[in-house]
């Protein structure tokens, strides 16, 4: 392990691995410490949206990244109460690709981990736990962690903690984030897939009570069935039986499949959480992704959001780390492109588990429609451009600006 680069990333989830992938591509000596051995876990969301595949395409990689297996979803529609309402139509964003890409996130993150092999000055080091930032003079020299081979050092000059919702490295530098409150959680697990019985696509389906998102994983569905927060307990208490009997009234074309729902542990309960970190920098550390902005799955655009903070960070630093003269005005210039979309997000995405998603789990009985916003969005398509907007672009959308270093 080399024990001196210019960046060093905690974290290879999507903002550490494309932050690690753009920095190298710009010609700045860049390592990225991922604490598991692979990309293989489940839980991490799959939705690439239109503002990524732009940044994708600026970096030349788009054609290559649509050769993976993967589904593409043009409009989001659901069944709300026995209705099928169309949400969002991305035909018309003003994008390389306007559709949703549904591609499990492990393909994804080893799609941008080869790419950013390529470069001879981007290293990743997998089974590596950064487990503190190391300081001197009151600033942020380096990272120490374990890895395979035992404890290490790293020294940079700027650390950034991409490190997820459970940070250590921004906790062990003193940056606390505010909670800003979730009020519901989610149980994910598997249904096998039959194309036979069941729905053709992703969507969603909302009875009175319950909330159940099904993703397109080809030979079978990823489930999000959304619960009010700290539920878990009192399905748990309910049973098993009884929770596959709610799937099956949720989704009849499940019923012959929730058997295979054999324990709870193939129920995973992920723990919603929104936080706001007041500031993403210390001199020699960023903090970015959801170790700065926790993100709720409302709209599924906790993965973008990260990719546009980790674009904003190479468009600032490349320079300054390439020629060895960051300063902390530059660590500012980021957070300040990026904490005003993450809040703007964050504040529409409690607006809808407040308004919608909580008052949906507590209702007994169907209302007698779907709610007024939705009748529009059926009655006049061309509105359904709107949610698909701020879906699957988002607010303050990043462009790749950082022209790529001769040498890399
Ligand atoms: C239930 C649920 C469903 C979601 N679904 C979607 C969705 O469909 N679409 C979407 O866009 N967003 C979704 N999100 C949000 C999304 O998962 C996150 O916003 C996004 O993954 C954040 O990316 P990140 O790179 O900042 O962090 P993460 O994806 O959390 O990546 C952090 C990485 O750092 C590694 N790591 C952690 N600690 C260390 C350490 N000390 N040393 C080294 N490595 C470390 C982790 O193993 C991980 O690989 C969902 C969230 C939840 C809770």
């Amino acid at each position: 392990m080399d024990s001196r680069q210019q960046c060093v990333v905690a974290g290879g989830g999507p903002a550490g691995l494309v932050l690690g992938y753009l920095l190298a591509r710009s010609g700045v000596r860049v390592a990225v410490l991922e604490k598991h051995d692979d990309f293989l876990r489940d839980f991490r969301g799959d939705t690439i949206h239109p503002s990524t595949l732009t940044v994708l395409q600026d970096v030349g990689l788009l054609e290559r990244f649509l050769e993976l297996p993967h589904d593409e979803v043009a409009e989001l529609s659901g069944d709300v109460f026995g209705e099928i309402v169309t949400i969002a139509d991305f035909r018309r964003l003003p994008a390389p690709r306007p559709f949703l890409v549904l591609v499990p996130q492990w393909d994804f993150l080893d799609f941008i981990a080869g790419e950013a092999r390529r470069f001879p000055n981007f290293t990743l080091h997998m089974g590596a736990k950064a487990e503190s930032v190391l300081e001197e003079g009151g600033r942020v020299v380096g990272v120490r962690g374990k890895g395979h081979d035992g404890a290490f050092e790293i020294r940079a000059d700027l650390v950034v903690a991409a490190d997820g919702r459970h940070t250590t490295i921004r906790d062990s530098a003193g940056l606390n984030a505010i909670d800003v409150g979730a009020p519901i959680d989610v149980l994910w697990f598997h249904l096998p897939r039959d194309p036979q019985r069941h729905p053709s696509r992703t969507g969603g389906i909302i009875r009175a009570g319950a909330i159940l998102v099904m993703l397109n994983r080809q030979s079978y569905w990823q489930c999000a069935y959304v619960i009010p927060k700290g539920g878990f307990e009192t399905l748990q208490a309910e049973g098993l039986q009884r929770f596959r009997e709610r799937l099956a009234t949720v989704a009849p074309f499940f019923a012959p499949d929730v058997a295979t729902l054999e324990t709870w542990d193939a129920i995973k309960l992920l723990t919603v959480q929104i936080t706001d970190l007041e500031q993403w920098h210390r001199d020699g550390l960023l903090v970015i992704g959801d170790a700065a902005h926790a993100m709720s799955p409302v709209g599924g655009v906790g993965i973008n959001l990260a990719i546009q903070d980790a674009v904003a960070a190479a468009n600032l630093l490349a320079e300054p780390l390439r020629g060895g003269r960051l300063e902390a005005n530059h660590l500012a210039a980021v957070e300040k492109r990026r904490h005003w979309p993450a809040r703007v997000t964050q504040r529409a995405q409690v607006a809808i588990q407040d308004t919608v998603l909580s008052p949906v789990l507590a209702r007994t009985d169907a209302p007698a429609g779907v709610p007024l916003p939705l009748k529009l969005l059926q009655r006049f398509p061309r509105l359904r451009s709107l949610p698909a907007r701020l879906v699957g672009i988002g607010v303050r959308p990043e462009r790749v600006r950082v022209a790529p270093h001769p040498a890399a």
